[in-house]
């Protein structure tokens, strides 16, 4: 596993429930995925002599993050199997490469420009002549690398905010709601899609979970249907990860890709036969695909480092509701915007998604 965040701890538990050992290499040290791995690497992903090590130790090797220097990939790819393959990866983490994928192959995305001075972002701004949204090409995540721009802003200080070569001009949409898609991909090619979900951002950073969405049969199956096609033109093995703008006609625009388990599928661990981390951890290792349907619909709730503001959270109320399902990364130190965990509430009656939320206002600033 490169990379030792949570989305690496929770495949490395799949993984171990499936009897692998796991190792774990990351630059950075006692990420959440160390204290479930066998064996922890920790070394620059330019160190070939560390790289060639973890090579040896392991059968296959996966990702939890996109943001890997390609090069580290394609050494990998000399010694063992990498899935997801380095061209995939590469697509998926460059927002210009990803977005450029789409449109050539026909997928529906916003319009939009590369930039990479503030002469093309002018020309972008009055080509889309809309309100916009500034990303940067590389390493954006939560929001962070986004500059929302509308007409007779000054595009000098939005360059400059950017603090990137590279960036995607978007055309600021107005969607009804926005949901993902979780597909997995065999190497024998086979594809299969978790249902659809609904996600609420707040601040750039997801909120809730809502599974399954929402939405009309033929809009979920529409969703369903472009990723399967995005899984198989990319060839991936492994998880691909759709997140989409729901227009108000029901009809779809791909917002980006991630080549790995998402944020968004964390309630799948109790609400799909099998979760997106065994999926993950299936299709990498070449198993038989799991059984991907619905075995209880239910509401995940994010846990930022906010709530650690006045003291530790009152845990008391989530371990006390029945249908409710809390999971910490272990993290040692919380910051604003940082995921520490999440909980899963099963939905068993009505107004879940109220019930999830006022629980978590009621753990805010009472220790325990
Ligand atoms: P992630 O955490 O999913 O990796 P990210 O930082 O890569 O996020 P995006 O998914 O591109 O960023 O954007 C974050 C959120 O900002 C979207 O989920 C959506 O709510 C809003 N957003 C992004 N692009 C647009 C757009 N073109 N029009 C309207 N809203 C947008
Ligand atoms: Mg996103």
């Amino acid at each position: 596993m490169l990379g030792s965040g949570q989305l690496g701890r929770m495949s490395a538990m799949a993984a171990k429930n499936l009897g692998y050992k796991v190792v774990v290499y990351d630059a950075v040290p006692e990420g959440p995925a160390c204290s479930c791995a066998d064996l922890s690497i920790t070394a620059p992903f330019t160190d070939r002599e560390a790289l060639g090590r973890f090579s040896g130790e392991v059968d296959v090797v996966t990702v939890e993050f996109e943001n890997i220097p390609i090069a580290v990939l394609e050494f990998l790819e000399t010694k063992v199997p990498v899935r997801p393959s380095a061209s995939v990866v590469r697509i998926c983490q460059d927002r210009i490469l990803e977005k450029e994928f789409l449109r050539n192959n026909g997928f529906p995305v916003a319009p939009f420009r590369v930039v990479t001075s503030v002469s093309e972002l002018a020309v972008g701004i009055s080509d889309l002549s809309s309100p916009s949204i500034l990303k940067t090409a590389a390493l954006g995540y939560d929001g962070k690398g986004q500059v929302r721009i509308s007409p007779g802003d000054d595009l000098n200080a939005a360059w400059a905010q950017l603090s990137s070569p590279r960036g995607v001009l978007e055309k600021m949409i107005s969607f009804d709601s926005e949901c993902s898609v979780i597909c997995s991909r065999s190497p024998h090619g086979e594809t299969r899609c978790f249902p659809v979900q609904e996600n609420i951002h707040r601040d750039g950073i997801l909120d809730i979970t809502i599974a399954p969405a929402c939405i009309a049969a033929d809009v979920a199956a529409n969703a369903q249907q472009i990723a399967s096609s995005i899984a198989e033109k990319l060839g991936v093995i492994g998880l691909i990860t759709v997140e989409f703008f729901v227009l108000p006609d029901g009809s779809l625009m791909v917002n980006e890709l991630a080549p790995r388990p998402h944020n968004s599928g964390h309630h799948t661990i109790e609400t799909t036969l099998t979760s997106q981390f065994a999926q993950h951890i299936r299709a990498v290792c070449g198993l038989p695909l799991g059984p991907v349907e619905l075995r209880a619909p239910g509401v995940m709730i994010n846990l930022l480092g906010d709530l650690w503001k006045g003291g530790a959270p009152d845990w008391e109320p989530l371990l006390r509701e029945s249908g409710l399902f809390l999971h910490l990364y272990g993290k040692s130190e919380s910051k604003p915007g940082r995921k520490m965990g999440h909980f899963t509430l099963l939905k068993t009656g009505e107004n879940t998604q109220n019930r999830a939320l006022a629980l978590r206002e009621s753990m805010i600033g009472k220790a325990c």
